[in-house]
């Protein structure tokens, strides 16, 4: 099984991304993030209520830092000169987030706490993991639209893209379906408050032209919550249609599925590149009550029916069905990854992150032992399916584990070379193709 250190001593980037989702960082008194990181803007479901950090090369991630269990992390972030570096602090020692969790969690306070949380690390008694870098905050976050609204309560950086919610609130949240929202789930709170409830076409024009102007963004990934009436083809076409237009831009559209799925026909022609659907886990039992809101308005079949509708007769781009790790056994998540795989999609797979507010919110995190034969599963059935992954130019996600960077956490990273080597020659073309019709 993969580790965080490899044979010569180095950090594996890999491993460390994973594990900083299951147990989160804390931040030393040397760290001046109010001057060097981006704001932390809890958007979508909740998953982006971390610090942005990139590690290695590239790899970007959106790392827990506020929630209770994040002051049992071994991980702490350190500012020394100019660059920032994970150190693993001996105090806590290794494996805390499993075995010393719950020791913690002894203290009546402990759950209660919200970071970030401090440390004052004794470098004498921790270990260096790895260097990272803390992407800064562009300037267009603080920008304003025309109509006055500030850009980053319309859409945010998420690793290397623009995120950017498009619609009413979630209908499970009320006002008839209160007691219908999904239980890992933020968004009817965070709507309104970090983001804006409201936004026009023109609000998310000006603030699509900012990022790629000044943020290099070359994909724009929408998503919705449900509404009554399922039409999300009348929701998107015209604020999709705009951005292509204005943009030509990838385009991404998350939503639950359509009431008619002829209008994913609609989408493709309108030129969106890629579409995925939430259905959390596989376990029908579990899906029924993480999710009520959703079982109730379309059923786990209608998700797997969408994306094999969307895989087989439409030809997007790419197609992903999104699941979470952690909030079902390892099995059922293998299992959600193998059904995605065979019908021609690609699994996006999160790890389930308990965030305040939330109902699963004193709920543990995943252990990483847990959580990486589920990575090291998705990586190989990618592979061996030979499905389009890491193909577009610059989009680096920050709140998933991409399927290519799970490389190292499988048995043999050195297998799959010829699929790697079609795929690299796949991305350069279509990075020439993107770059020579995209306007930057
Ligand atoms: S469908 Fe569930 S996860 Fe998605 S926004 Fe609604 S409550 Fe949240």
């Amino acid at each position: 099984m993969a580790s965080l250190f490899r044979p010569d001593g180095s950090a594996n980037p890999a491993y460390l991304k994973l594990d900083l989702y299951c147990k989160g960082l804390r931040i030393d008194v040397s760290c001046d993030l109010g001057e060097d990181a981006r704001d932390i803007i809890r958007n979508r479901a909740g998953l982006g209520s971390g610090l942005e950090v990139v590690i290695g090369q590239d790899m970007y991630t959106n790392v827990p830092v506020v929630e209770w269990w994040c002051q049992a992390s071994p991980y702490v972030l350190v500012k020394q000169g100019a660059r920032y570096e994970i150190w693993q602090d001996g105090d806590r020692g290794v494996g805390i987030a499993s075995g010393g969790l719950q020791t913690l969690k002894k203290d009546p306070q402990f759950a209660t706490r919200r970071g970030p949380f401090g440390a004052n690390l004794d470098r004498s008694k921790a270990r260096f993991v790895d260097a990272v870098k803390i992407p800064p905050e562009p300037a267009w976050y603080k920008q304003k639209t025309s109509s006055g609204k500030l850009m980053q309560r319309i859409g945010c950086l998420q690793g290397t893209y623009l995120g950017i919610y498009w619609g009413p609130r979630c209908q499970n949240w009320g006002p008839r379906g209160e007691n219908e929202f999904c239980k890992f789930c933020t968004e009817g709170q965070n709507l309104g408050r970090e983001e804006e409830a409201e936004k026009s076409i023109q609000d998310v024009i000006e603030t699509v032209k900012a990022a790629r102007a000044e943020s290099g963004i070359t994909f724009v990934h929408f998503n919705t919550g449900f509404i009554d009436s399922n039409d999300y083809w009348g929701l998107f076409k015209d604020v999709v249609a705009a951005v292509k237009k204005e943009s030509g831009l990838l385009v991404g559209v998350q939503a639950p599925p359509d009431a008619n799925f002829s209008n994913y026909v609609k989408f493709k022609k309108l030129g969106v590149n890629n579409i995925s659907f939430c259905f959390e886990v596989m376990d029908e039992a579990l899906f029924k009550e993480i999710g009520p809101g959703k079982a109730r308005r379309a059923g786990l079949k209608r998700y797997l029916d969408a994306i094999d509708f969307c895989a087989n007769e439409v030809g997007f781009d790419t197609v992903n069905g999104e699941i979470i790790a952690g909030l079902e056994p390892v099995e059922s998540s293998k299992r959600a990854i193998d059904w995605i795989c065979e019908h021609g999609a690609i699994p996006t797979v999160c790890v389930f992150r308990p965030v305040f507010g939330a109902a699963y919110a004193r709920h543990d995190p995943p252990a990483v032992e847990e959580m990486l034969p589920v990575f090291a599963h998705f990586y190989e059935r990618v592979m061996q399916h030979g499905l389009p992954i890491g193909i577009a130019p610059n989009v680096k996600v920050s709140l998933i584990m991409l399927p290519e960077e799970c490389r190292e956490l499988t048995e043999n990273p050195n297998a799959y070379k010829l699929t790697r080597t079609k795929l690299w020659v796949m991305k350069k073309a279509f990075g020439a193709w993107f770059n020579a019709t995209v306007k930057s």
